[in-house]
């Protein structure tokens, strides 16, 4: 779109070097999710998460040769590249899109608020797509960086846009009404005062009108426009005369709600397929913005009805023969489906890649132009095979398909149902990905499993978050190593083990061989240890290429003979040393002989050492944290006297990273804070990352002395309300939380267990909670009751209530 040059200009960076007078046409921060690197820019950006100028090597390798940088740079690692300081990168970012955005005369809506924005944005979108060619904020694009890059994707043929923002700290607002310079403002829900870093509603409040000072209009309820003093004229809903747009009267029925509207003297009704409160504000409010716009009653009417609900999580879960789905049968646009095949490609280094893909909508690109952007994104993305369903797909997409990518085509989602086969799917990643009136939900029901509905949902941005804050805190140089043992302490092997590859941990770590092993087959190329690789799993470590602890003298010739039987050498291992755990390892006093051994040994390499210890997490053990600690050095300095070359030494799990960091050493074990698990002190900001759900099979109503479940344990002391709910001890909830020791969360409340818990169902009273229905979901563990709780209330810990959860259980996972 513009030159190197003028963008040098633009940003007024100093040209460290010039090379070539590139045409930019793309704008990227995370070089890994680069489109077309030849006219892409690359900023590297320094932010809480990280620093970009650590990665200018890894976008240098993807084909990127534009760079905007904020320090001083190894020239010779970029040749033939342009290089552009400047004194800040996100601000060049921010200046860049400013000068983008100057260039478009369209109407801009800008949206904020506490909640509902991203809602908002795409419910405008589904009511407004008829009517205007619009570009909006992909995903939840909202903050400092995703709004330039959303602004950065105006065009000429583009008749409307939509974009949200969202602050994290007050003064940014200002910032990005620049970068955005709405015309139309919409304020949806204004939340609770402390949330965001704000002390009073009014101070919040104040700075998210920030974004509005240059709008000719701003649309929101009328309890938040009490004393606002800006330019642009008030556009209100409430149920007072006074408000543009009177709210007469909200019914809810079957599953609808219907909101009797009044507006310039003239009454109307919309009805929405919703009846949650948040819902209903979020629709009056586009409707709003609707009428503003002048859009005809009787289409706002049809429009609303047809309205549907918004799910921003691209979700995988598991299906027919090995195969996983995503599913994300909601939009059809390009810049969805490079997220959805990013994912797609993150979650799926073994399988081959499958996409199911209906007609595109796009108006302003050609479908010939589409087309061959979507055939070029599937050769990047690696997809093997594709199904086409509708008429331009299957007209235009096969001109542009390489030979070897598979292809069928299909007329009509009915059309392709009436040919499913369950048959023609094995072992696939299959993206299921279709504009909402192909209706293609029909098709991943039909490629999903059939199960109980008890379902271990797996939040990934969480995993991705939880490392995030571990990473922080770890020494710089320091390596990470995730312990993914017991399927990810429950939350599932290869699907965790996939996303910390993709996020930079250098080393895994499991339990057992075969463990490695599944890891392997999956597609995992991380070096992984193996903690107990005994006498018989010796040949799969060699096979799948997995690195054993060394523990015993025993364990120590076997495997060196194992090595040099199969003409091998430099095997890497691992040497544990005993410290005060007491359960694996060689004492200190053994190190001399075994240094001395592994010196002369060519069959075996020390890549490290380490020790474990046994009580990190707790205050009154610190000293002998320290003695053990001690053991380990003394340990390290006997081996070191008989190897020349440098190990690997590391003896932290969580909770000494937090509670003891100078013990991370060269590298630090981190095991359940990954999964959002932190012991009392709380000093990172870590997600749950696994919610187990159920859900309640009936509802019955049990009076006074009678019993619930076996042996009568359950008395009835009043009548009662008791729901029966799908998940027993064969699930992993445990019999030990029967009789009330045990709570389940069902609409905001905690519930007691009444009763002994079955292998397969649990009863739980919830008399005096109201709105319970038979099929509503009930939550074991989560965020709403924390995993620690329900440990408590079981006699144990977090991690066996996490590892206990059966397999039977089918695990969902997202990412948001
Ligand atoms: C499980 C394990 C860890 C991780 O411990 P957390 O307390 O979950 O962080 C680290 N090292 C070894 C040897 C382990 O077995």
């Amino acid at each position: 779109m513009y030159p190197i040059n003028t963008i040098c200009d633009v940003v007024k960076g100093k040209p460290l070097q010039l090379f070539s007078d590139v045409e930019i046409t793309e704008l990227v921060y995370d070089s890994r999710k680069v489109q077309s690197p030849a006219s892409a820019l690359f900023f590297a950006l320094k932010t809480s998460h990280g620093n970009g100028h650590l990665f200018l090597q890894d976008a240098y390798k993807t084909g990127i040769r534009n760079f905007i940088v904020e320090e001083d740079v190894d020239l010779m690692l970029l040749p033939e590249s342009n290089v552009i300081r400047v004194e800040s990168s996100l601000d060049a970012l921010q200046q860049l899109a400013i000068f983008h955005r100057s260039h478009f005369h369209v109407p801009v809506i800008g949206i904020t608020g506490s909640n509902g924005k991203t809602i908002v944005k795409e419910w405008l979108f589904q009511l407004l797509d008829d009517e205007y060619n619009i570009v909006r904020s992909p995903k939840s694009y909202n903050s400092q960086i995703g709004v330039p890059l959303s602004v950065w994707q105006m065009a000429d043929a583009h008749t409307l846009a939509i974009f949200e923002a969202g602050i994290s700290q007050p003064g940014e607002m200002a910032g990005l009404e620049r970068i955005i310079q709405p015309s139309i403002g919409v304020l949806t829900n204004i939340g609770e005062a402390h949330s965001e870093g704000f002390s009073t509603l009014q101070q919040k409040l104040s700075e998210k009108l920030n974004l509005f000072t240059n709008s000719e209009v701003l649309i929101l309820e009328e309890k938040n426009a009490a004393g606002i003093s800006l330019p642009a004229k008030l556009f209100t809903w409430g149920s007072s005369e006074n408000a543009t747009l009177k709210v007469v009267s909200i019914e809810k029925r079957g599953g609808k709600t219907s909101i009797h509207l009044q507006f310039s003297g003239s009454g109307f009704q919309v009805t929405i397929p919703f009846t949650d409160g948040a819902s209903v504000q979020n629709a009056i409010t586009c409707c709003c913005v609707l009428l503003y716009l002048n859009i005809d009653i009787d289409r706002i009417k049809e429009r609303f009805s047809q309205l549907h609900a918004v799910d921003m999580r691209l979700h995988f879960v598991h299906g027919i023969n090995h195969c996983t789905i995503i599913n994300d049968s909601y939009s059809a646009d390009l810049t969805s489906l490079y997220i959805a095949l990013n994912f797609l490609a993150q979650q799926s280094a073994a399988q081959k890649r499958t996409v199911i893909l209906s007609d595109f909508v796009e108006s302003g690109k050609s479908d010939e132009i589409l087309y061959k952007n979507i055939a070029r994104a599937f050769e990047k993305f690696g997809v093997k095979r594709v199904i086409g369903i509708g008429k331009h797909i299957g007209e235009v997409l096969p001109r542009y398909l390489k030979g070897e990518i598979q292809a069928q085509f299909y007329l009509s989602t009915d059309n392709f149902v009436q040919h499913f086969r369950t048959s023609s799917f094995l072992d696939e990643v299959i993206l299921v990905k279709g504009a909402r009136i192909f209706a293609f939900e029909r098709i991943a029901l039909l490629l999903q499993q059939k199960v109980h509905q008890t379902v271990l949902e797996i939040n990934l941005n969480a995993i991705v978050n939880n490392l995030k804050q571990y990473q922080q805190i770890v020494k710089p140089g320091t390596k990470l190593m995730a312990m993914v043992k017991a399927f990810a302490y429950g939350s599932g092997g290869a699907e965790i083990a996939s996303v910390l590859q993709y996020n930079n941990v250098a080393y895994l770590g499991v339990a057992y061989t075969d463990e490695g092993a599944d890891l392997r087959k999956e597609g995992i190329s991380l070096p992984i240890m193996v903690m107990n690789a005994d006498e018989t799993s010796l040949p799969s470590i060699v096979d799948y290429n997995l690195q054993p602890v060394i523990y015993s003298f025993e364990q120590l010739h076997l495997f060196e003979q194992y090595i040099k039987d199969q003409g091998l050498s430099a095997w890497p291992v691992h040497l544990e040393v005993e410290t005060g755990m007491n359960r694996l390892g060689f004492a200190v006093s053994d190190m001399p002989e075994v240094g001395a051994y592994l010196a002369k040994s060519p069959y075996l390499k020390i890549v490290s050492m380490f020790s474990h210890l046994a009580a990190s997490e707790d205050f009154a053990q610190d000293a002998f944290t320290a003695l053990q600690a001690g053991r380990y050095q003394e340990a390290v300095q006997e081996v070191k006297k008989h190897i020349s070359y440098s190990f690997i030494q590391h003896i932290a799990n969580s909770a000494a990273i937090v509670r003891h960091p100078d013990l991370q050493f060269d590298m630090v074990r981190l095991g359940i804070g990954l999964y959002g698990v932190e012991n009392e002190t709380h000093r990172l900001h870590l997600q749950p990352v696994a919610t187990l759900r159920t859900t309640i099979a009936q509802l019955k109503t049990v009076k006074k002395g009678e019993t619930v479940s076996y042996n009568r344990r359950g008395e009835v002391k009043e009548d009662a309300i008791i729901a029966t709910v799908r998940i027993g001890y064969a699930d992993g909830y445990s019999r030990r939380l029967s009789n009330g020791k045990g709570k389940m969360w069902v609409n905001g409340h905690l519930a007691p267990v009444i009763g002994t818990i079955c292998m397969d169902m649990t009863m739980i009273d919830v008399t005096g909670i109201p709105n319970v229905k038979e099929g509503d979901e009930v939550i074991v563990f989560g965020k709403e009751l924390p995993v620690q709780q329900v440990a408590e209330w079981m006699g144990t810990i977090p991690y066996e209530v996490m590892t206990s959860v059966s397999q039977r259980v089918k695990r969902v996972y997202f990412q948001e």
